[in-house]
């Protein structure tokens, strides 16, 4: 696999703390993706198994990237696992051929998929996006493509900066898409998204990688927490044969 000249980045959390969790049963594999985060600087602690990767799962995991096929518990199964305990970014490794498997990952969870075989550069742009959306604080290296703006409406607080959605000061527990779903939205309020254009702009894939009910099952869960807090009336709107739109009230 030829590698383009690639600027070195920056980890965007402290090396000494946190660690990405390697979840390949195939050496080779695994040494090459262990290898390649190196390069840039972060931690890496391998599984080869299933099992394995749920025991190293730590507070300090700042990123799990696990296989989806695994003797044992698969991938999936590791994904619904850690979601009862994490909302550690996850991104799962499949085949090129198994669309389904994309697509079910997304639904237990997963944050993003790698489909194998993978250009070193890909995956390193897949693997600091999904660490960025899930960090709590900006990168020390000074990171400038992410606007700080505060949008507030009606009692709802989206802080891009601290990643955080507050109605009247109580934390939403969104996942990080989710997040990036409600604050993508509302950014630009009672402005119509079409599914296919949330997919290319949340998720950074073109419609056909992934189906579009991945936004509709995002949507319901965002717009279920809107509404069980009477201290907002901001709502998501679905918009008939056009797609979605945040009202602020
Ligand atoms: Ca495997």
């Amino acid at each position: 696999m030829a590698e383009i000249a690639d600027e070195p980045d920056q980890p965007s959390a402290d090396p000494v703390e946190s660690t990405v969790l390697l979840i390949e049963d195939d050496v080779s594999i695994r040494a090459f993706v262990r290898n390649r985060l190196e390069i840039d600087g972060y931690h890496v602690t391998e599984a080869a198994s299933g099992e394995e990767g749920l025991e190293k799962l730590t507070p300090s995991t700042i990123l799990v990237i696990v296989d989806v096929g695994l003797p044992g518990i698969d991938g999936f199964g590791v994904v619904r696992a850690m979601r009862r305990i994490s909302r550690v970014p996850i991104v799962m490794m499949t085949a090129a051929a198994d669309e389904g498997d994309r697509v079910f990952g997304l639904e237990l969870g997963a944050d993003d998929y790698i489909i194998k075989p993978f250009l070193p550069r890909e995956m390193m742009a897949r693997v600091r996006a999904a660490i960025r959306r899930g960090s709590p604080l900006q990168s020390a290296s000074g990171s400038t493509e992410e606007p700080a703006a505060i949008v507030e409406s009606d009692g709802l607080s989206i802080d891009p900066a601290a990643r955080e959605a507050l109605v009247d000061g109580v934390l939403l527990p969104l996942t990080a898409r989710e997040f990036e779903l409600l604050r993508f939205l509302a950014e630009s309020p009672r402005q119509v998204f079409s599914r296919e254009q949330l997919l290319r702009q949340v998720w950074e894939v073109e419609p056909g990688w992934l189906g579009t009910s991945t936004v509709t099952e995002h949507v319901h869960r965002v717009r279920r927490q809107l509404e069980s807090h009477s201290g907002t009336t901001a709502r998501i709107v679905t918009v008939r044969g056009a797609g979605y739109r945040f009202d602020p009230k």
